[in-house]
């Protein structure tokens, strides 16, 4: 699909789910593959390469999804689409459904299978279908360098016959998937890199990477973590610990990047405006969870704010498509991952109800909404 069409609040979306490399796959495989017009034109992909990989080009998103069994979306369709679809139809995208309830609806009055692939499992055989993971890997990634970019001084130590510059100090607050990037990346330009998170299992991680872990590591620290490997919501009393020692720690440092999230949760905050008060002019905030509600105060989603002493806040949505051509290639090899779980050897479509992971990233079957965290 061309999801520039779709506008979300971020703006156009510049990923595409299938690439001129998965096409040629899925067409040796014998399936008909349709890529609407102009679909990766943003991801450096030309509709000639799509047909050259053996696709046919539809002029609209509408035609191009008229005779599909499957459709495959960066961020599902808009409800017009989804009533172009046939009966019995599957669509695959990162579909929130949390946060849009309104779409499971929308997809079971049109008798449409949607896949949620933000809801896959975090199950091992499910690692190569992880689109959260493949694109927060690359938001962690591009979020130090587009600080880098804003940053008016360098990342490494550089000692020259002019006088010597001082390395960077990175801050990076959340160590998940982007988080663990951040660092890697901020590492690899010579920044001076620590880190904290509520989890504990993230104290080795920052250190395998050659960062510093800074963390309040009291008894509730050391139960942080829930079963699925994601953060509990801390207590008052921890989250006062943590932001003494945050607001001591960030006075010191340049470049901030914040990633803390909880699941089915606000992000908490982190930063608050005071501890931005502390900072020095040129320091630069990238608060990656702003779509959640944000970690840093004073973050606008979409948005570069100057704090009065002149520090940036940088509140940029949707960071995956601002690397469009990296992200659409882990994007759709993703896709072609979950692909076998929803055809039959034949290649007809035909999911697989018994797989736990169909069951736990599909939202609707036979024109109802299944999926127990939308219906309970
Ligand atoms: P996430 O996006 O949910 O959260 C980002 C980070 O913020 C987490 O590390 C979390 O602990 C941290 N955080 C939350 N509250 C915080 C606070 N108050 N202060 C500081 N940090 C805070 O995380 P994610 O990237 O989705 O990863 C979550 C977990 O899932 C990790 O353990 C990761 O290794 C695991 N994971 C497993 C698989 C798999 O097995 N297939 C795939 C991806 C991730």
């Amino acid at each position: 699909l061309n999801d520039v069409a779709l506008q979300k609040k971020g703006g156009a979306e510049a990923r595409v789910a299938a690439t001129p490399e998965t096409v040629a796959g899925y067409v040796k495989d014998g399936h008909v593959v349709t890529v609407a017009k102009g679909a990766g034109a943003r991801a450096d992909y030309s509709d000639d390469l799509y047909k050259a990989a053996g696709a046919k080009i539809a002029t609209t998103n509408l035609t191009a999804v008229k005779d599909a069994d499957l459709v495959l979306s960066v961020n599902g369709g808009t409800e017009k689409l989804l009533a172009s679809l046939k009966s019995g139809a599957g669509i695959t995208g990162v579909l929130s459904p949390t946060d849009n309830p309104k779409y499971a609806a929308a997809c079971a009055k049109a008798g449409v299978t949607a896949y949620a692939l933000d809801y896959i499992p975090r199950i091992s055989r499910a690692q190569a279908m992880d689109v959260l993971s493949s694109q927060s890997n690359l938001s962690g990634y591009r979020s130090v360098v587009e600080a880098g970019g804003i940053y008016g001084r360098a990342f490494p130590m550089m000692m020259t016959a002019a006088g010597t510059i001082a390395p960077a100090k990175v801050f990076i607050m959340g160590v998940g998937v982007a988080g663990l990037q951040a660092i890697a990346t901020a590492r690899r330009l010579g920044a001076v890199t620590t880190a904290t998170d509520v989890r504990p299992a993230t104290k080795e991680q920052v250190a395998s990477l050659g960062a510093k872990f800074i963390a309040v590591e009291n008894e509730e620290f050391k139960a942080a973590e829930t079963a699925g490997g994601y953060a509990k919501q801390m207590s008052a009393e921890y989250q006062a610990l943590q932001a003494e020692l945050t607001a001591k720690h960030i006075a010191k440092q340049d470049i901030v990047i914040t990633t803390a999230l909880i699941p089915g949760r606000a992000a908490p905050v982190l930063v608050t405006k005071a501890m931005l008060g502390n900072m020095r002019p040129g320091s630069v905030l990238i608060d990656l969870a702003v779509e959640r509600g944000g970690n840093v105060e004073g973050a606008k989603p979409g948005e570069i704010v100057t704090t009065d002493n002149g520090v940036h806040i940088v509140g940029h949505l949707n960071w995956p498509s601002r690397m469009a051509a990296d992200a659409s290639n882990m994007f759709a090899r993703n896709i072609k991952n979950f692909l076998p779980l929803v055809t039959a050897e034949d290649g007809a479509y035909a999911p697989d109800w018994d797989d736990e992971i169909i069951k736990g990233c599909a939202l609707t079957k036979d024109g109802e909404v299944v999926h127990e965290r939308l219906t309970s």
